[in-house]
């Protein structure tokens, strides 16, 4: 809810657009902004930060630059391409949705924001980024940045994980996009730009933010009790054990067939249940002669769950999986980084 009446949205593109022109980043994806170009970037910066994203979306677009190369790339290539990044069914779902564009579509991006929304993986926020940066369409797009600047403009105290929030501020944004094509394509990303540059999460520079004449957070010094989030739950905590089994070939490795991570490959990994131990889940395998060589523990977070994880490298002469070289797992096997981290426990 807004502290002082109905927050006055019309007064935000002006300002806005004026300080975006001269003080915007020189991003990739924002040379040659075609659909494809701004979809495979904001998907890849979903929960991923700018500067870590550069370098994955030029790799990305040089190996697969249209959408009918992504339709048609093999899934290991297509992982080991994203690997790092985390949140693989993201690019599951570019792919799907590369595969019904050509068949639906004959290749070629929708221009309404419900057909892009009938995509696989792509959602309202998606959709509204590239109907407005790609087609210049007066289309908003609502992400954590522009959820933090409106609340903070607006003093508005509603829980950002309200789907009736989003769906007021798509409304209300969308209602005040400039004219041309070329000032909607800007006004998405300045808003973008603003919360990444200026209105950050903690900090915020209101002294060099073009907004303070219409901010209620400034005026009243409120800054920090916006935007509301939701309560945070706990995360829940399984205990990992992770091996690398070496073998006269190299390293075991298996696709995962279920639980997180499904459909990715691992060093063979058990979550521990009453009081399993390293050996006795090995022993599970068939494997009862081994010489363990070392142990180490670290954690990996995914949004719901902490893996305490115990990585255990055995040596054996009867592998229980496939064994690859380590070469082979280092440049041509894609590995998510929970158990990419397991590979420092050889130096
Ligand atoms: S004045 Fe400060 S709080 Fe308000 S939008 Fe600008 S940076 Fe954010």
């Amino acid at each position: 809810m807004q502290k002082d009446g109905k927050f006055q949205f019309q007064r935000i593109p002006a300002p806005l657009l004026a300080w975006y022109r001269t003080h915007k980043r020189s991003l990739p994806w924002r040379e040659d902004p075609t659909p494809y170009r701004v979809w495979v970037s904001e998907v890849m910066l979903q929960q991923t930060r700018v500067e870590a994203v550069k370098e994955y979306y030029l790799r990305f677009m040089d190996a697969l630059p249209t959408v009918e190369e992504l339709a048609a790339c093999e899934e290991e290539k297509l992982l080991k391409l994203w690997e790092g990044l985390g949140y693989y069914s993201r690019v599951r779902n570019l792919q799907k949705a590369a595969r019904e564009l050509l068949v639906r579509f004959d290749g070629e991006f929708p221009q309404t924001k419900a057909e892009l929304e009938s995509l696989s993986g792509i959602g309202s926020y998606t959709a509204g980024a590239i109907a407005s940066i790609a087609f210049g369409l007066p289309v908003a797009a609502v992400d954590g940045n522009v959820f933090r600047v409106i609340s903070r403009l607006s003093e508005d105290d509603t829980v950002i994980s309200d789907p009736k929030y989003r769906k007021y501020l798509e409304r209300e944004l969308s209602a005040v996009y400039p004219e041309t094509k070329r000032d909607c394509a800007d006004f998405t990303q300045s808003l973008f730009e603003l919360g990444a540059l200026i209105c950050k999460p903690q900090n915020p520079d209101c002294k060099n933010c073009p907004l303070t004449g219409i901010c209620g957070a400034y005026k009243n010094g409120t800054q920090t009790c916006f935007p509301v989030l939701p309560q945070k739950k706990e995360k829940r905590r399984e205990e990992v054990y992770a091996f690398l089994i070496e073998t006269p070939e190299g390293f075991c490795i298996r696709r995962r067939e279920n639980g997180v991570l499904k459909g990715m490959n691992e060093f063979p990994s058990h979550v521990a249940e009453n009081g399993e131990t390293p050996e006795s889940v090995l022993n599970g395998w068939g494997m009862y002669a081994f010489n363990e060589v070392k142990r180490k523990k670290y954690t990996h977070i995914f949004t719901h769950i902490r893996w305490d994880i115990t990585c255990v490298w055995v040596q054996t002469d009867v592998a229980p999986f496939d064994s690859y070289a380590l070469d082979e797992i280092e440049e041509g096997i894609s590995l998510p980084t929970a158990f990419k981290q397991c590979l420092s426990i050889l130096q």
